[in-house]
C-alpha cells in the first residue's frame, strides 16, 4: 500500500449499485448519475449475475471524473440460505464464470414463470404482465414480479410484496439454481477478480452462515466482507470485524442502490480509499477505469 496506489483511489467510494440490467430500475448511466448528485466519487456497479451494464456504466463514470470498477453480485446459496457474492475486477470473458452466470440466468427464467403461475392462481397476474415491467435480458427475479404485483394495485410497493407474496412464507416462492459460495469464489479469483461476501449478517448471528465455512471461503481466496450494509445486524457486524481483522481480509460498506425499488441511496455506506486500492491491487482480471 504505497503512497501512489493510495492517491489513485478518490472516494467517497460505493462499491454495490444495481442498474435495470438486473433488478435495479434504472439505466446504467442513470446510476452513474445518482451516485454522483449523491456525492460519490468512485463506484462498482454490481448487476446480479451479471456484467453487461460495466460499458455504460465506465463511459458515464469516466466523462464524469469519476472512477469505476466492473463488478457483478453472484446469487449463490449454502444449505438454505441465500448468499449473495460480490465480486470485483474479474475478467468479464472468463469462459467459465460467464457459463455459470448463464445457467443461473436461465433458470431464474423459469423459476420466475412458475412463481407467477403459482400466485396467478390466487390474484390476476400473468407472465406478460411481468415483462412489460422488465428490460429484455434483465437478471429476472421477484423484484420484477413485484413491480408487476404494483402496477396491477396488488400491493403498493416492491417491499410490501416482498414482506407479504414474495415471502417465502406466502407459499408461492419457488428457489432458482444456485451454485454453493466455495464454486463462486473460485470462479471469481480465478478469473482475476476480488471476491467479497454481500451483507454477510443480514438476518442475525443464528442464521449467518457457520464460521468455520467462512473461514473455508478465505482458505480459497474470499478477499473481503461487505460490513457496512444496512441490512448487517450491529451484532453481525461485530462478529465479522472480529473475523476480518484475524484474516487481514479487506472490508467495504456500500448502499446496494436499486434505483426507485429500495429505499437504500447512493453513499449511505461507504469503503475506505484504503480497502478500494487494496481491491485493485489484488485484482489481475480487469483494470478501474479512470478519468
Ligand atoms: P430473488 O433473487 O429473485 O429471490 O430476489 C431477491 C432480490 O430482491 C434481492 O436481490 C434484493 O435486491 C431484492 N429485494 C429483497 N427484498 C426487497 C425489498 N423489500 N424491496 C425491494 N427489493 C428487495
Ligand atoms: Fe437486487
Ligand atoms: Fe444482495
Ligand atoms: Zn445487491
Amino acid at each position: 500500500m504505497t503512497q501512489g496506489v493510495h492517491s489513485t483511489v478518490t472516494g467517497p467510494s460505493d462499491l454495490h449499485l444495481h442498474s435495470n440490467h438486473s433488478d435495479g430500475t434504472e439505466t446504467p448511466a442513470e446510476v452513474v448519475r445518482q451516485a454522483q448528485a449523491h456525492g460519490i466519487r468512485t463506484l462498482a456497479l454490481t448487476d446480479h449475475d451479471r456484467t453487461t451494464g460495466w460499458g455504460e456504466a465506465g463511459d458515464a463514470a469516466v466523462s464524469r471524473g469519476m472512477t469505476f470498477l466492473g463488478g457483478i453480485e453472484f446469487s449463490a446459496r449454502h444449505d438454505w440460505r441465500s448468499v449473495h457474492v460480490l465480486g470485483y475486477l474479474f475478467d468479464p470473458t472468463d469462459p467459465a464464470l460467464v457459463a455459470e452466470t448463464d445457467r443461473i440466468r436461465r433458470d431464474r427464467v423459469g423459476r420466475a414463470e412458475r412463481i407467477v403461475r403459482s400466485i396467478g392462481r390466487d390474484y390476476d397476474l400473468r407472465w406478460q404482465d411481468v415483462l412489460e415491467h422488465t428490460t429484455p435480458d434483465a437478471t429476472i427475479g421477484r423484484p420484477h414480479i413485484a413491480d408487476a404485483l404494483v402496477a396491477a394495485g396488488i400491493v403498493g410497493d416492491r417491499s410490501e410484496a416482498f414482506d407479504g407474496i414474495l415471502h417465502p412464507r406466502a407459499g408461492y416462492y419457488e428457489p432458482h439454481y444456485a451454485p454453493d459460495p466455495l464454486t463462486v469464489v473460485r470462479l471469481i479469483t480465478r478469473a482475476g477478480g476480488v471476491a467479497v461476501i454481500a451483507h454477510p449478517a443480514t438476518s442475525g448471528r443464528d442464521r449467518m452462515m457457520p464460521v468455520a465455512y467462512l473461514e473455508r471461503l478465505i482458505a480459497e481466496g474470499l478477499g473481503g466482507l461487505e460490513i457496512g450494509h444496512r441490512e448487517n445486524t450491529e451484532d453481525g457486524k461485530r462478529m465479522l470485524r472480529k473475523i476480518a481483522a484475524r484474516h487481514d481480509l479487506i472490508v467495504t460498506g456500500s448502499s446496494d442502490y436499486h434505483g426507485a425499488g429500495k429505499p437504500n441511496l447512493p453513499g449511505e455506506n461507504t469503503t475506505s480509499d484504503e480497502m478500494v486500492s487494496r481491491i485493485i491491487e489484488r485484482a489481475t482480471g480487469s483494470e478501474p477505469r479512470t478519468p
